[in-house]
């Protein structure tokens, strides 16, 4: 392993954060078994309108792009369902960025199931080079065991026939699958397939979920362990994928694409690890150090720590009251942060692949370490052998980009028997 280096970090406060926008807040046409943010909606009073309404929108997309230090500003629209709110509201989004733009560059990102995209929005999002990511979770059998529909009936069709609008109208997109006990033990039939469809850039998330406790009411599952709490409930759900199988699921499709597919399909937690072998901070939150500035705003503006802390402990205030440079920079917000590295038990701080994986998101430190420290996370044992797995490969690729040379040309290297055969 190459010793973790130091990496600059800019102070806090002047360090840019992201707002991840949920215009319908919980509200989705589907009903996936697994998904954690539906009941979200029993968080509000019955017969309350999930929508960001027009004020609220305008005051987001000023208030964003005046926050943000950088030339680039990248709103994310997500849910929920965010295309149920309509073309008309994206084209108003649109609008509103140009005026409030003041020179700078702004670039969309929306994350949808695709079951309610046609040529009109494919168009759309084609002119106005939104990145639209797709919940994909593999060939149809696999993707129609949890992503159903309101009244329990399958959703693949329905996606695909989304993903052909898109294609044809040449706008870009990428997939997010989630994984879980429906495809962790068919790594090889989701990555092709995946790449079958014509997907470049491929994001897989583990599914975790706890079923809820007595004080989780009034939701079903249990909330994320507070860091540092000593919350050691390790009961998962029955969808959740299980930290030997997806370990062996990530293993499995890097040893696929370390052979043919470096330079040509983008695999975020390859690439993400790959910048950590060079010495870099991990470019994604769950595996720096520290995290904290990955906010979400939801319709009504009330803004949290995280998506996975949409909680009332971690609401940070409301829009149409405090600036959201103000709710990223608050004392809280910056201890939430701290904490992802403050509260690492031991055995994390002793890792030898910390400096990749940082002990992953404190969503899901709910395990003891083996000397019966809490705060432990529930996929130490996926990480631990992945991590282990690719170090030749990550080193062979890391020199490389150090020469100036594509990492690419490992797949010449393994070709002619120079590395590993895995
Ligand atoms: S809590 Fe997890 S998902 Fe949220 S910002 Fe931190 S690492 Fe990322
Ligand atoms: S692999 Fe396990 S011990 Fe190592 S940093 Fe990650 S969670 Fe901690």
């Amino acid at each position: 392993m190459p010793p973790p280096s130091p990496v600059p970090v800019r102070p806090f406060a002047a360090q840019p954060f992201n707002v991840m926008a949920k215009p319908t807040g919980s509200i989705c046409n589907l009903n996936c078994t697994y998904c954690y943010y539906l009941e979200k909606a029993k968080l509000h009073p019955d017969n309350y309108r999930h929508q960001m309404t027009p004020e609220i929108q305008e005051r987001f997309i000023r208030d964003y792009i005046e926050s943000q230090p950088t030339e680039v500003v990248q709103f994310v629209w997500q849910g929920g369902e965010p295309t149920l709110l309509g073309l008309k509201f994206f084209q108003r989004a649109v609008e509103l960025q140009r005026k409030y733009a003041n020179g700078k560059t702004i670039e969309n990102a929306l994350q949808t199931n695709g079951t309610l995209l046609n040529d009109e929005w494919a168009a759309f999002f084609a002119e106005n080079k939104f990145l639209v990511g797709i919940s994909l979770d593999g060939p149809r059998e696999i993707h129609d065991a949890y992503r159903v529909t309101r009244n329990n009936r399958p959703s693949f069709d329905a996606v695909m026939r989304g993903v052909e609008c898109l294609t044809r109208n040449q706008a870009e997109f990428n997939t997010l699958t989630v994984v879980g006990a429906h495809n962790m033990n068919q790594p090889r039939e989701v990555y092709r397939f995946l790449k079958d469809i014509g997907s470049r850039f491929l994001q897989f998330i583990p599914l975790i979920e706890r079923p809820g406790r007595p004080q989780d009411l009034p939701l079903k599952l249990a909330g994320p362990p507070h860091p540092g709490d000593g919350d050691t409930y390790d009961q998962v759900t029955e969808w959740s994928v299980r930290p030997s199988a997806y370990g062996q699921f990530l293993i499995t499709i890097f040893n696929d694409w370390v052979k043919r597919d470096v330079g040509r399909v983008y695999v975020q937690i390859f690439d993400v690890a790959l910048n950590a072998w060079v010495g870099n901070e991990p470019p994604l939150c769950v595996f720096r150090r520290e995290c904290g500035s990955a906010l979400v705003i939801e319709h009504n503006g009330d803004v949290y720590s995280c998506d996975h802390f949409v909680y009332p402990q971690y609401r940070l205030g409301n829009l149409m009251n405090t600036s959201l440079g103000a709710m990223a920079k608050a004392p809280d917000q910056y201890e939430f942060g701290r904490a992802k590295s403050a509260t690492l038990p031991r055995q994390c701080r002793e890792c030898d692949v910390r400096f990749a994986c940082n002990g992953e998101c404190p969503k899901h430190r709910f395990l003891s370490t083996s000397d019966g420290e809490p705060g432990l996370n529930y996929l130490c044992a996926a990480y631990k052998k992945f991590f282990h797995h690719i170090d030749p490969f990550m080193q062979v690729m890391a020199h490389l980009l150090e020469r100036q040379r594509a990492p690419a040309e490992i797949m010449t290297l393994i070709r002619k028997g120079k590395m590993p055969q895995k």
